[in-house]
């Protein structure tokens, strides 16, 4: 049995269809109450577009996300000040009954990341420029040299992981393409294989100072960059035998429809490679935004199940009944039934067949005919189409698969 798909459902699914890898085993860490990794749902996060020493804007747009069940809430720590705005936003969130965990986004700074412990669930810092500062040298290091720098990465690693430890905080470390050290640059290049490298040297450092409550991202705007970035970091993880969960994101993916396809490419392919723990969908729109577009991400790779599963084929000459009204009425009836999947097929000719992974089938038998399936079975032929969404109701409701709308 594979102990680490997360739900039954979603194993019997991959292990039905054969040809999706296993989810990988990675371990399983705590962001307060919530944990990644392991046999956990892969958890859905977002970032705060509100500056954090704002706490109204913060706390207003914490509400949105909370409502809409994003599961973890990042937020910019550029300064002193915006640590100072945390408690009273963690006050407000307390008041209104939100219990989403905390991350904090660190760059260039470490003295903020060690402060920010006491405050949040998760850090997150970017390897490029935890300690470096960005100086697009160009210059050989000797392996001396390079190994000097990593010390030199260590000293500030060690105050961080002490309050890391303290706090119970975990940690992210968040590569990110095109912001890799000079140190890293100047050995690998702006590469995939740079972006490995750059997160093992903290991945390294961490462990061996005993710190293993760890989450790792390679985000790029590019998707095929930051999939083989993904792909490259777990060959390497498994080399070194380590088995740390995977944050997935495509960053910077812009807005609307491309921001969305983007997204889905460069996560969707990696979750059908059994990778990813939690995810994060980038959009340039108001973070409320990103939610629905990760929940049907996850539902598509079937990586977690959040609704109904609606199958309806195009449409075409041989099309029985209006396909796009008929769609719309029954989702609006049955779009709450999680796990459920419905086919909506124009014909006979091609849709009892096409729709064999649907729990049950509503085809077009003939002009004003609809014939109702359960399973590959039809159980009911020729209804006059005003009375077959009723039916169909009816039919769920008779095989125990209906809930009412909460
Ligand atoms: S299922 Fe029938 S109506 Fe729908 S696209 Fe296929 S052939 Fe056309």
């Amino acid at each position: 049995m594979n102990i680490f798909s997360h739900s039954q459902e979603t194993e019997t699914y991959r292990q039905n269809i054969k040809l999706l890898p296993i989810r990988r085993q990675t371990n399983t860490v705590s962001i307060g109450d919530i944990k990644i990794g392991g046999t956990e749902p892969i958890r859905i996060q977002s970032m705060l577009t509100s500056d954090t020493t704002n706490v109204d804007a913060c706390v207003a747009e914490i509400s949105r996300l909370d409502a809409v069940d994003c599961e973890i809430i990042r937020l910019t720590v550029p300064n002193q000040k915006s640590i100072d705005s945390l408690p009273a936003i963690r006050a407000e969130m307390a008041k209104r009954g939100i219990k989403r965990p905390l991350v904090a986004d660190v760059h260039f700074n470490p003295r903020l990341a060690i402060n920010v412990c006491e405050f949040v669930e998760k850090v997150r810092i970017n390897p490029g420029n935890f300690v470096d500062r960005k100086k697009f040298e160009i210059r050989e290091y000797t392996d001396v040299q390079y190994q000097e720098e990593l010390e030199r990465v260590e000293e500030k690693m060690l105050p961080l992981i002490k309050n890391l430890k303290k706090f119970g905080c975990a940690l992210r470390v968040g590569t990110n393409h095109g912001s890799l050290s000079d140190r890293v640059m100047n050995r690998f290049g702006d590469t995939s294989e740079g972006m490995v490298e750059s997160a093992l040297e903290f991945l390294r450092i961490l462990r061996k100072n005993g710190f293993e409550e760890t989450v790792l991202s390679m985000k790029s705007s590019n998707p095929l960059v930051m999939i083989q970035a993904y792909r490259q970091l777990v060959q390497a993880m498994d080399a070194e035998d380590m088995h740390y969960p995977l944050h997935l994101g495509v960053t910077e993916a812009g807005n609307e429809l491309d921001g969305r396809i983007k997204s889905a490419v460069g996560i969707g392919t990696l979750l059908c490679d059994g990778l990813g723990d939690t995810i994060r969908v980038s959009l340039t729109e108001p973070s409320e935004n990103e939610i629905p577009v990760a929940q049907s991400i996850l539902q598509s790779t079937r990586a977690r199940i959040y609704n109904t599963d609606f199958i309806s084929c195009p449409s075409c000459g041989r099309t029985f009944f209006d396909l796009e009204s008929t769609t719309a009425q029954i989702k609006a009836r049955t779009s709450h039934l999680k796990g459920v999947k419905i086919a909506i097929m124009g014909c006979v000719v091609n849709g009892p067949g096409e729709m064999a992974d649907a729990d049950f089938g509503y085809v077009g038998a003939g002009p004003g005919k609809i014939s109702l399936y359960h399973g590959q079975s039809c159980v009911e032929r020729n209804i006059p189409s005003e009375q077959a969404v009723e039916r169909l109701i009816e039919l769920i409701q008779e095989q125990g698969k209906w809930v009412d709308p909460a």
